[in-house]
């Protein structure tokens, strides 16, 4: 069966298979972004989900949708950190084997976690796509099942999982502001919000430095590009040439894309720190980011997602401290 599409009906099944397995978040109003923006600007605080980002969501639903022989044969993924410290956990709970294939890029707080959870873990290459080549080989060799981070339809409709919180705890939502890399997690919310209120825009946020969806919307087609450090780390990676699910769904749901600077994304997380008591990583921080930045207008009720947590404790404090803002925001 070739699946194109990830529906509503997908997501609330995802929904009851993960309960019980995921937090269901909370969403708050932002005072200072509200009075900021001249309108109601809500965060999802998915930060707070085990394991520290929303990838628990997706991670558990392609756990639980395995056959018994598939789990028996264990797990294997490549990825920046978030997804392979979630699907440790996942698989752990279950009592699978896993095996999770990184790139030199991967900061070591992420990597020391994953080991702590109970996966093996391979270090290969300078990018996603070398590490990539390792899990096919393992795949092939080892006859492990591959969960891929995102282009995967029980990935995608377990991240939905999340817009249907956001959508149900703001139902007059008029703008939802979520994180873009290789698109599992905006294509999950997109289908979920859409497939409830199709009036409700959703706009995805990445970092300038390596955004390969945009250059690939851009484009029409998928494209390579030149992955860079950037504070963002959760953001990096390519959407794959053979993309086949992630890339169509983002073409087709997204209102828009917009791509933010270092210094613009430095300041998303010093405004979480001083202002809203949030402690986030780049990727997390992407959204309030672009509403600081004036990239986005607000004409009604706007959900920002804080995507993940899970940033080297000191470079969160040189970052908080880098800046007069905090002194600015929070005295
Ligand atoms: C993975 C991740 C993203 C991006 O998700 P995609 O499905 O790859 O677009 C955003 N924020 C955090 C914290 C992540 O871990």
């Amino acid at each position: 069966m070739i699946m194109t599409r990830v529906t509503l009906e997908h997501i609330r099944a995802a929904r009851e298979r993960i309960a019980g397995k995921v937090e269901r978040t909370p969403t708050v109003l932002s005072p200072s972004l509200s009075e900021r923006l001249g309108a109601q600007i809500y965060l999802k605080l998915e930060h707070r989900q085990i394991t520290c980002s929303f990838k628990l969501r997706g991670a558990s639903n392609a756990v639980a949708s395995l056959s018994t022989n598939e789990k028996a044969r264990g797990v294997v993924a490549a990825s920046t950190g978030n997804h392979g410290r979630a699907l440790a956990h996942a698989a752990k709970l279950e009592g699978l084997r896993a095996v999770i294939c990184m790139s030199r890029l991967v900061p070591g707080n992420k990597l020391d976690e994953i080991r702590r959870l109970g996966a093996e873990v391979r270090i290969v290459g300078n990018s996603q796509d070398d590490a990539q080549q390792e899990v096919e080989r393992l795949v092939a060799q080892e006859g492990l099942v591959m969960l891929p981070p995102f282009d995967h339809p029980s990935i995608i409709a377990g991240q939905g999982t999340l817009g249907l919180e956001m959508i149900e705890q703001v139902p007059d939502a008029a703008l939802v502001l979520v994180q873009l890399s290789g698109g599992g997690l905006a294509s999950g919310v997109a289908a979920a919000i859409k497939g409830v209120s199709p009036g409700t825009k959703i706009i995805g946020v990445s970092m300038a430095r390596g955004a390969a969806m945009k250059a690939s919307l851009d484009a029409g087609h998928p494209v390579l590009v030149e992955e860079l450090p950037t504070l963002a780390d959760s953001l990096g990676g390519g959407i794959g040439l053979d993309n086949r699910l992630t890339f169509a769904m983002c073409r087709d749901l997204l209102d828009d894309v917009i791509l933010l600077s270092e210094d613009e994304i430095a300041a998303g997380i010093r405004h979480a720190y001083a202002q809203e008591r949030e402690i986030v990583e780049g990727a997390g921080a992407v959204g309030i980011a672009a509403l600081l930045a004036g990239k986005v207008g607000a004409n009604g009720p706007v959900v920002v997602l804080l995507s993940g947590r899970n940033i080297d404790m000191n470079a969160h404090r040189r970052i908080v401290c880098e800046a007069p803002s905090l002194k600015e925001d929070a005295i």
